[in-house]
């Protein structure tokens, strides 16, 4: 048996005897590849995706991962509850994952208001909307390390502890909340998955590993000469999105519901970040780099490393890409796409 949902030009048929998924922030990098790791698995794979007056470049990490036309889009936003209950009544999806935020924490500062409107009450919609068509879907939140912020990641008995230091990290705290809230008072199968910084060269280019990776393909091909950057002293936890994808997936096949760390468990500076990328190409990062006020944060998080063990014992999972091989597809991507540029 076969049905067509007409949603944005790409509709296909289905097969729904299929297990079927919904993904809202279809077009980020994690719905990118989540997408791709789940049609690899024989799912049929919908998403949500807000109208763009410029839908020439909607979609494109989809192209760059070739699932686009093995995808079925839906005209949305994560602030319209009555949208998206009409998709899911239309979709009936087996799995939700909620990826659609306002995930820059520059930005949250800017856009507070948005912030909390689509990254907190946003995730309370999709919530809602699972409630009323489906209460029986499993859930996926993505939460964020940002949520740990300045407190210790874990207290003696493995319990996080949580003091965001940005609107967005206090917006994700609340839609986690509301996630285990559900869990708890509707018996949802809600899982959260508090995901460190994860990159690809599908990362948006206004986070420090995607601005230092293009910042070093362009000096390299000698179209620029500086980068400027902000807290060089920050430390973080990077990992592959691919990887991360996986663990998503992962806590949703569970028979129970839980929160689940992902992380490598090992934390670089940007400095050194920077220092390795530049390197890598035979330059010296020191060279290159201004420090440049406007990109200091009113508050940052100077430390986040994760501790991986609890999806490592249950889950099975572990990060399968070191830094230096993400650092490096990174790179030869970037050299690529600005070279070509340049022709
Ligand atoms: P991206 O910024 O790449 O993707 C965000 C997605 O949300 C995009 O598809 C965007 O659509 C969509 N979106 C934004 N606002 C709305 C809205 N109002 N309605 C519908 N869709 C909307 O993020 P990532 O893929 O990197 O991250 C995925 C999730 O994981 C996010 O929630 C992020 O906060 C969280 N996270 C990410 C981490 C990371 O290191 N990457 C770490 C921890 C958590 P559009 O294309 O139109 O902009
Ligand atoms: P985040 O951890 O989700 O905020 O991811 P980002 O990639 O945006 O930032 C990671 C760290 O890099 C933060 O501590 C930033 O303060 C630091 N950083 C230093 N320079 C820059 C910069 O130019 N841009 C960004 N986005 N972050 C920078």
């Amino acid at each position: 048996m076969t049905l067509r949902i007409g949603c944005h030009g790409n509709g296909r048929r289905i097969n729904v005897a299929g297990k079927r998924a919904f993904i809202s922030g279809i077009s980020g990098q994690d719905g990118a590849y989540l997408s791709s790791f789940l049609i690899g698995r024989g799912y049929e794979v919908h998403g949500l995706l807000r109208r763009s007056a410029s839908s020439d470049v909607v979609g494109y990490r989809l192209k760059r991962l070739g699932v686009y036309d093995d995808v079925t889009l839906h005209d949305g936003n994560l602030t319209d509850l009555s949208g998206l209950i009409r998709i899911l009544e239309a979709v009936r999806p087996a799995e939700v994952y909620n990826l659609a935020a306002q995930s820059f924490v520059n930005s949250s500062w800017q856009q507070p208001i948005l912030t909390g409107l689509v990254t907190g009450l946003g995730a309370t919609n999709m919530l809602e909307a699972v409630r009323i068509v489906d209460p029986g879907i499993r859930y996926y939140q993505a939460s964020s390390s940002e949520m740990v912020g300045l407190a210790d990641d874990a207290d003696q008995t493995g319990t996080i502890r949580y003091h965001p230091r940005s609107p967005y990290a206090v917006a994700k705290l609340y839609a986690h909340w509301m996630t285990v809230n559900y869990r708890e008072s509707y018996g949802f199968h809600a899982s959260c998955g508090i995901l460190f910084n994860h990159e690809s060269p599908l990362r948006g280019i206004e986070f420090v590993t995607r601005k230092i990776t293009d910042g070093v393909a362009r000096i390299k091909l000698g179209l620029q000469d500086t980068l400027a950057l902000g807290n060089l002293d920050a430390r973080r936890d990077w990992g592959h999105a691919r990887d991360y994808v996986r663990a998503m997936w992962l806590m949703v096949q569970q028979d129970e519901p839980d929160d689940y760390v992902v992380a490598t468990g090992r934390a670089v500076s940007v400095r050194e970040f920077a220092r390795i990328a530049f390197s890598s190409v035979g330059l010296n990062a020191e060279d290159h780099i201004v420090v440049d006020e406007r990109y200091m944060r009113p508050a940052d998080v100077d430390v986040l490393v994760g501790d991986p063990s609890k999806a490592a014992r249950v889950l099975g999972w572990q990060a399968e890409t070191t830094l230096d091989e993400l650092i490096a597809e990174m790179l030869e991507a970037d050299l690529e796409r600005v070279g070509k540029a340049d022709r």
